[in-house]
C-alpha cells in the first residue's frame, strides 16, 4: 500500500473579482489569542493548540561600525533566543512570510529557525522559498516544509498545515502601481513592486489577518469583499494606514477587525503613530501599538 504524507496542502483557489473566499462563522467568543511582539511587522500569534510566526525571523544587526538599520530589530542576542527555536518559540507550526525585504525576512534568519524547529511549514512569495535553496540542511524541503504561494493581486491560495487553515490573499506592497518608481535602492530586492502577500489565518475560532507593507488603496480591497462578513479578530495593520488619509475609514469599512495591532513604526515615529492613535481613538477603540520586543498581549 503506498503511504501518502499530506503535511501541507495548497489549494489555489485564484479568486479574482467578488466571489468565494473564507465563510463567516466559527466560535470567536471561545478564543484566547496570544500575540508576542518581536520586531517591525514580527509576531508569535497563539491560539488553542496552534502557534505561527510572521514576518518574524529578519536579522539586520550590522558590524560594529556600520550605521544601524532604521528599521525596528531585535539585537543579536534576540535574533539568537528566536532562531534557536527556544520557548516559548519552540512547538510553532507555520512560518509565514509577506515578502522577501530585509526587514520582513532573511533567508540565514529563517533557515536557522526551520533547522532547530524540525517541524514547522515555512510559507512565502516564490523568492523568499528560492533564497533558502542554499542551505544544505533544507535540501529536499521544498513543496513539504517550504510552501511556495504564488498570488497576483487580487487571488487567493488556502494552505491546510494540521490544524490551521491559511489563506494567502495577493495585495499589493506599498509604493506599487504609485508611479513614484519601482525600485527604492536600485536592487531587486527593494523593489516596492515585490512580491506580497497578507495572510488571514484561522484556527481553533480564530481568525487574524497580517497585512505586511499593503498599499493603503480601496482598490487592493474592493477584490476581496467578503473581508468584512469574517468578523476578523485582529488585524495587523502597518501604520501608515493609520497616517494616511482615508486608511481608518478603511480598515473599519474594508476590514471590520474587532481588534487592530498597529505595526512597522521605528523607535523615531512611534511616538507621533501613538499621538495619531489617540486623535482617531473614537473609531478605532480597540487599536493597540506594541513596545518592547517580546511584549505579550491576549486578545
Ligand atoms: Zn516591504
Ligand atoms: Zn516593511
Amino acid at each position: 500500500m503506498a503511504i501518502v504524507s499530506i503535511a501541507v496542502v495548497l489549494v489555489v483557489i485564484s479568486v479574482t473579482g467578488s466571489g468565494s473566499g473564507p465563510v463567516a462563522g466559527g466560535d470567536s467568543a471561545a478564543c484566547g489569542i496570544e500575540v508576542v511582539f518581536l520586531a517591525g511587522e514580527g509576531f508569535m500569534i497563539s491560539c488553542g493548540h496552534s502557534k505561527v510566526l510572521i514576518d518574524a525571523l529578519f536579522d539586520l544587526n550590522v558590524p560594529e561600525g556600520t550605521p544601524p538599520r532604521a528599521h525596528g530589530h531585535l539585537p543579536p542576542d534576540g535574533v539568537a533566543r528566536l532562531e534557536g527555536a527556544s520557548k516559548p518559540f519552540d512547538k510553532v507550526d507555520a512560518v509565514l512570510v509577506t515578502h522577501r525585504h530585509d526587514d520582513h525576512f532573511t533567508a540565514g534568519c529563517a533557515a536557522r529557525y526551520m533547522r532547530a524547529n524540525g517541524w514547522a511549514v515555512l510559507a512565502g512569495t516564490p523568492a523568499v522559498i528560492e533564497s533558502l535553496a542554499e542551505y544544505p540542511w533544507l535540501a529536499g524541503e521544498k513543496g513539504e516544509r517550504l510552501v511556495t504561494v504564488d498570488v497576483s493581486a487580487g487571488e487567493v491560495d488556502t494552505l491546510i498545515v494540521d490544524g490551521l487553515t491559511i489563506y494567502a490573499l495577493g495585495i499589493r506592497h506599498t509604493g506599487c502601481g504609485s508611479g513614484t518608481g519601482v525600485v527604492t535602492d536600485g536592487t531587486p530586492e527593494r523593489s516596492q513592486c515585490i512580491d506580497h502577500i497578507a495572510w488571514l489565518v484561522e484556527t481553533d475560532g480564530c481568525r487574524i489577518l497580517h497585512l505586511g507593507d499593503a498599499k493603503l488603496a480601496a482598490e487592493e480591497f474592493d477584490r476581496f469583499p467578503w473581508l468584512p462578513g469574517l468578523e476578523i479578530d485582529i488585524a495587523f495593520i502597518p501604520y501608515w494606514f493609520l497616517l494616511q488619509s482615508g486608511g481608518v475609514d478603511l480598515i473599519n469599512r474594508r476590514i471590520a477587525p474587532r481588534s487592530v495591532v498597529l505595526m512597522h513604526w521605528n523607535r523615531w515615529n512611534r511616538d507621533s503613530v501613538v499621538e495619531e492613535l489617540e486623535r482617531n481613538r473614537e473609531d478605532l477603540p480597540h487599536a493597540v501599538i506594541f513596545g518592547e520586543a517580546f511584549e505579550k498581549k491576549r486578545f
